[in-house]
């Protein structure tokens, strides 16, 4: 984190330890493992599309930690730079919204800016939300679902951390309908409220059900009917509340609604399925993504795994580079750290960058490894640094002007449409029996392509192949996405 001159004022975590690991590289291996095991059966696969709206559940890791992952997979590929994370105060009571001072939050994965233009704006458009940071201080709800969002958001996003103090709907609706005004693209909205507190078990999977039911209709108004409900529920059943953040959760269906979002619900459980002691007090919990419709030409994401490395997951990948350039001076025998994450054992295109003075000093890739992430790394790094034959070999003196850029691949897609390609946002690899070549995404827009331009010179001048044979559907076209780093 920067530090412009100013001290910065710094919230620190309070549920640590508590609710989730507090040690970085145990909360780490927490949530990658809760994230793999939230691609079975995740209907989010389907979409084309991060969802942008997001509902996911706040208690303890161990309790809710597997349904949120369902949630917060979806996010992954999503390119998002800011999160509003909603909540309602388990602690404090009072009216309107409460927006947090700090500067910084810190979670043991690092720490996350606060927006602070667009805290300007939302408050701009009314009085109803107010600069308090008390209720934040000893709060959970919105510092558990933090840990996540740094695993899953890949840009370096900011947040902006809003507790209701009560359960207005009025409150609610005014919120849902500002945030509306002055969203964008690249904002994603997490509600956090767990469902259900304390029916049984079987009683909180019909309770939850009929909730979620309300929740999917999409419309507002079916919640609040809901959560109106809860009296007369009471008297045949122990529960005191249907969700612990009514008020977040009526604001994120109010700004879904004006947005034209179409709710789905990704994973559901309540407390008594992992941990059968609870089962005569449970507490629900459910991931529901508000999605974007359908019907843009983009081809699907490519299945199965995660296509993005984390913040963490970037610093390692250039540190892995910039070992082994060094190693290659100081004659010490450079080998991979034994506790890397998992994505660095997939066989993903890698293309390492050399820059000196902004310009050019070596790149070499390999998009079509069958070793890991980690070596293909190293492996490139070396490559680009010595082995490039428009260069001559890195030397000693040069390493500390030296600037490392990597490109990590996702897996090819195959297509026949070449409409398909988005300038800028897809890498392309060309085809035709011996005869193949690739650009890098970032090409079309160094070179101010256009796609056509883009094609003709992969085909002609990487490829060896004619200007448009693009055209006539004789070369098979892979298109890829790439995440692109630097130091
Ligand atoms: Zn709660």
């Amino acid at each position: 984190m920067k530090n412009k001159g100013n001290i910065e004022k710094i919230r620190r975590a309070v549920a640590a330890g508590q609710y989730y690991p507090s040690d970085e590289k145990d909360l780490s291996i927490v949530i990658d493992d809760y994230l793999e095991q939230a691609t079975v059966n995740n209907p989010a696969a389907s979409f084309r599309q991060a969802p942008q709206v997001l509902i996911a559940p706040h208690a303890g890791y161990v309790y809710s930690g597997r349904v949120a992952a369902f949630g917060f997979r979806a996010l992954l590929g999503g390119n998002f730079e800011r999160a509003v994370i909603i909540g309602r105060s388990h602690q404090a009571y009072f009216n309107g919204v409460a927006v947090d001072s700090n500067d910084v939050w810190q979670t043991p994965l690092g720490d996350v800016a606060i927006d602070k233009d667009f805290i300007a704006k939302l408050r701009n458009s009314s009085s109803m939300v107010k600069i308090n940071s008390q209720p934040h201080q000893g709060e959970h709800s919105l510092e558990v679902i933090l840990p996540f969002l740094q695993k899953v958001l890949v840009n370096n996003f900011k947040i902006v951390p809003l507790l209701f103090g009560d359960d207005e709907f009025t409150n609610a609706q005014w919120l849902g309908e500002a945030l509306a005004k002055i969203i964008d693209d690249k904002t994603a909205v997490v509600i956090s409220s767990d469902l259900s507190h304390y029916p049984e078990h079987k009683a909180a999977n019909d309770l939850d059900r009929e909730t979620i039911k309300a929740i999917l209709t999409g419309d507002p108004a079916a919640f609040q009917l809901r959560a109106a409900s809860l009296p007369n529920l009471k008297q045949s059943s122990e529960v005191v509340t249907l969700a612990c953040a009514e008020s977040a959760i009526m604001a994120g269906m109010v700004l879904a609604q004006k947005l034209a979002l179409k709710p789905r619900l990704l994973k559901y459980a309540n407390s008594g399925d992992y941990f059968s002691e609870t089962r005569d007090r449970a507490v629900g919990y459910a991931a529901i993504a508000f999605f974007r419709a359908e019907g843009r030409s983009e081809p699907p994401p490519s299945e199965g795994r995660s296509s993005f490395l984390s913040q963490n997951e970037q610093r390692a990948a250039l540190q892995i580079a910039r070992k082994i350039l060094a190693g290659a001076f100081d004659e010490k025998d450079y080998h991979l750290p034994s506790d890397l994450p998992k994505i660095f054992q997939e066989k993903r295109g890698v293309f390492v960058t050399l820059k000196k003075q902004g310009g050019l000093r070596g790149c070499i890739g390999n998009f079509t490894p069958d070793i890991g992430l980690a070596q293909n790394i190293q492996e490139m790094a070396e490559a680009a640094a010595f082995s490039d034959p428009r260069f001559t070999p890195l030397t000693e003196n040069e390493l500390k002007d030296i600037e490392i850029e990597i490109s990590v691949l996702s897996p090819m897609q195959k297509i026949i449409d070449p409409n398909l390609i988005e300038v800028g946002k897809h890498g392309v690899y060309v085809k035709k029996g011996a005869r193949g070549g690739v650009y890098l995404p970032q090409v079309a827009i160094e070179q101010s392509w256009t796609r056509e331009q883009f094609l003709n010179s992969l085909c002609e001048e990487k490829a060896g192949l004619n200007r448009d044979c693009w055209k006539n559907g004789v070369v098979d076209l892979y298109i890829f996405t790439a995440q692109v780093f630097t130091e």
